[in-house]
């Protein structure tokens, strides 16, 4: 099996705790890395705050050029990077509607070109003749990134890329389950950056809470549980780190009544199934307006019932296993909660018998808003359907939850869906769309979904801190 090492200070580390990586089309272990301890943290923040001083001197074109030389090295190891992603997290080299490791490390590619490209220039407040008062953005220190296990390499690179356009030098910690395709990009930005830049700590919580709590990092870039960003957050107030948080999400959809079945049906579906429904924003609940919801629900479930599901090597599959086996258990748990509770399965409902933690695609109607695969994060190819009336109905119970990190609205009438949208209570509204994000639009959650925003020169700005300068003139 192939062995990844951490890195520190531009070197490989190697320890004696090493963890096997399961690939969970197969179940089982298909690379191994080095694990550590709470000292190899300190070692990693060490070597960051060393080499902060210079990285964050560096001219702004100099950071910029060797940004873009970063994407172009991820590219020129895209098929290697696809693979590995394929192996360890089980999304298929193409997927659903393009949506799989081409389309993670290809968006890896894109996102550090275009955030390399923003600029955090000065802004002046006032200039006349008493005074000039420019609002600088200074990097932070030391920036901490703490990853998933569903998109793994590329919400890496969601974290780090801004983290280093501004000034900041990083110590990452990959998912204990997927952290080999983030080895394997640390090695190679290891070749393009200088030494201490970006380092490398890997293993599971234990590594996870010494980041937390440690006093030397200045900001902590989470995506993950909300139970987890909760932690992160307690231990962060001992030093007042600065903290982004991307948590969990239970994203409602409301169909309105004009739309076509058969047409949105297939939106509806790639939405709530790629990645297998393992992505922070996927659809995970859907509102359909009664008139419309026989038939809308019959449309869905013939879908699932003809998708691809299989090993992501395999060019034609369209959805992988679920990642884990106790993202499989939650999901089966939830089904049979729903079939206590008189849910209908129109489709799927099964594990699949076998290799590997495969899961059928399910529709299930004839629930609402108090069961527990309504009210709660799913993370896997399970979706209920529920039926309202009207649209205040929709509304009340789409924001009926918790979690708020996306919603969406689909009819033929632009206007009335964006009226609608902007009552739900969450960080990003898709009208007739769900889910897509792109690198220069900010993106976050709201309620218990997260703290902050990714993206765009909003995201950019969070790995800053201002600095008030007033140059009195007389
Ligand atoms: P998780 O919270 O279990 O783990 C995430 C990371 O935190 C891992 O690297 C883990 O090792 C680390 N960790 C665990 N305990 C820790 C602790 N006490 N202190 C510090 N670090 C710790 O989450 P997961 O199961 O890997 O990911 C699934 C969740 O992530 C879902 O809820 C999903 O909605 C959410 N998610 C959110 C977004 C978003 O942008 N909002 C994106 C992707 C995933």
């Amino acid at each position: 099996m192939k062995h990844y090492p951490m890195y520190i200070n531009g070197k490989a580390v190697r320890t004696e705790q090493l963890l096997e990586v399961i690939n969970p089309a197969l179940g089982e272990p298909f690379a191994v890395v080095d694990t550590g301890l709470p000292e190899h943290v300190d070692a990693a923040v060490a070597a960051a705050r060393a080499a902060f001083p210079a990285w964050s001197a560096l001219p702004d074109a100099e950071r910029k050029g060797l940004l873009h030389a970063l994407a172009g090295t991820i590219e020129r190891n895209m098929p290697e990077l696809m693979e590995l992603v394929t192996r360890e997290n089980g999304k298929p080299m193409n997927g659903l509607n393009g949506i799989g490791s081409g389309m993670e490390i290809g968006g890896a590619v894109a996102w550090t070109h275009v955030t390399a490209d923003f600029d955090l220039e000065p802004e002046v407040i006032q200039d006349n003749d008493v005074a000039r008062i420019e609002v600088h953005r200074k990097a932070l220190g030391v920036v901490a990134s703490i990853t998933p296990w569903n998109w793994p390499l590329l919400i890496a690179i969601w974290h780090v890329i801004p983290a280093l356009r501004a000034g900041n030098t990083v110590v990452l910690k990959p998912s204990e389950y997927t952290p080999v395709a983030t080895a394997r990009f640390v090695e190679l930005a290891n070749e393009v950056l200088p030494a201490g830049v970006m380092n490398l700590v890997m293993g599971g919580p234990d590594v996870g809470a010494a980041i937390a709590r440690h006093p030397d990092i200045n900001k902590i870039v989470f995506t993950g549980s909300t139970r987890t960003g909760k932690r992160i957050m307690e231990s962060a107030a001992a030093s007042l780190k600065r903290l982004t948080l991307e948590l969990g999400g239970n994203d409602a959809g409301i169909v309105l009544p004009d739309v076509d079945p058969k047409t949105v049906a297939p939106k509806l579906f790639g939405v709530g199934f790629h990645n297998n429904g393992q992505t922070c924003a996927c659809l995970k609940r859907l509102y359909v307006h009664e008139s419309i919801y026989d038939d809308v629900c019959a449309e869905l479930a013939r879908i699932a019932s003809g998708v691809k599901v299989g090993d992501g090597m395999d060019p034609s599959t369209e959805l992988g296993p679920l990642q884990n086996r106790a993202q499989l258990d939650i999901v089966t748990n939830l089904a049979a909660d729903a079939r206590e509770r008189g849910g209908r399965f129109l489709s799927g409902g099964q594990r699949r018998a076998g290799k590997g933690y495969f899961f059928e695609p399910t529709i299930v109607a004839g629930l609402s808003n108090g069961a527990r695969l309504v009210d709660e994060e799913q993370f896997g190819p399970i979706l209920p359907v529920i039926k309202y009336k009207d649209i205040d109905e929709a509304v009340r119970l789409a924001n009926d939850n918790p979690n708020g990190l996306g919603g969406s609205v689909w009819s033929n009438d632009l206007a009335l869906a964006a009226e609608i949208g902007k009552r739900l209570e969450c960080g990003n509204v898709w009208i007739n769309d769900h889910g897509a994000v792109q690198p220069d639009a900010p993106f976050g959650g709201v309620k218990q979904s997260g703290i902050g925003v990714e993206f765009g020169k909003q995201g950019l700005e969070e790995f800053t801190t201002i600095q008030t300068v007033k140059i009195m003139k007389n």
